[in-house]
């Protein structure tokens, strides 16, 4: 599917927990205005107030951005091999996971996870951001919202401590960008962190739990 096939289909997958929305910049972090990327309401599915150009192209596997790059290491780190496609995105400041026409996408505004690098101090973060989208993917939807984002958190410290990143290191993004409280889409950075750190403690362990899971099994 092309960008401008799943554009159209935005409208399309209303019904699914479509909204990555792994971080939000804090207003004063950025320069530029943060406009929120879900327009998502499980009744009303996509806002239309958003433009539709925001997808430059989809990655090829050795895109100059280095996003399927990065996606393919947390393959590797993870032992798994999902089809998922990959699109970049400008001036969104989000990166987020859907399924559309049955397929699985991430959309990554690679400006925005440089920031994320620039801010948390360290480049994990947009690792962290990259990995937490593919978790989405590989925990399934939970109807749940602040679960789904939970799930995706676990497997992102699953895949970082893997690729070797410590355990301070894995939370620093949202330690330093994510909310202090719980928001209608997301839980606060006090849920999220220690999250990610289970998944990361469990890898060390290597051991997974499932619980985090929808229907990966
Ligand atoms: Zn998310």
């Amino acid at each position: 599917m092309n960008a401008e096939g799943l554009l159209n289909r935005r409208q399309a997958c209303w019904h699914l927990a479509c909204c990555g929305g792994a971080l939000a910049l804090p207003t004063s972090a950025a320069s530029q205005k943060v406009t929120p990327f879900c327009e998502f309401s499980v009744t009303r599915g996509w806002g239309a107030k958003r433009k539709t150009e925001y997808i430059t192209h989809r990655a090829g596997p050795k895109d100059k951005s280095g996003v399927p790059q990065v996606v393919n290491s947390i393959y590797q780190a993870l032992s798994i091999k999902p089809q998922i496609e990959i699109f970049l995105a400008e001036k969104e400041n989000n990166a987020f996971a859907t399924v559309a026409g049955g397929k699985r996408i991430i959309v990554v505004d690679v400006e925005f996870v440089e920031t994320v690098n620039k801010l948390a101090k360290t480049n994990w973060g947009a690792i962290q951001v990259i990995a937490h989208e593919l978790g989405h993917h590989v925990a399934g939807f939970s109807a749940d919202r602040h679960k789904a984002e939970l799930n995706a958190d676990y497997w992102s410290g699953q895949a970082l401590q893997r690729l070797g990143a410590s355990r301070a290191a894995a939370t620093k993004a949202i330690m330093v960008l994510g909310s202090e409280g719980d928001t209608e889409s997301h839980p606060s950075k006090h849920r999220r962190a220690p999250t990610i750190e289970r998944g990361w403690d469990d890898a060390v362990a290597n051991k997974i739990d499932y619980s985090f899971c929808e229907d990966c099994r």
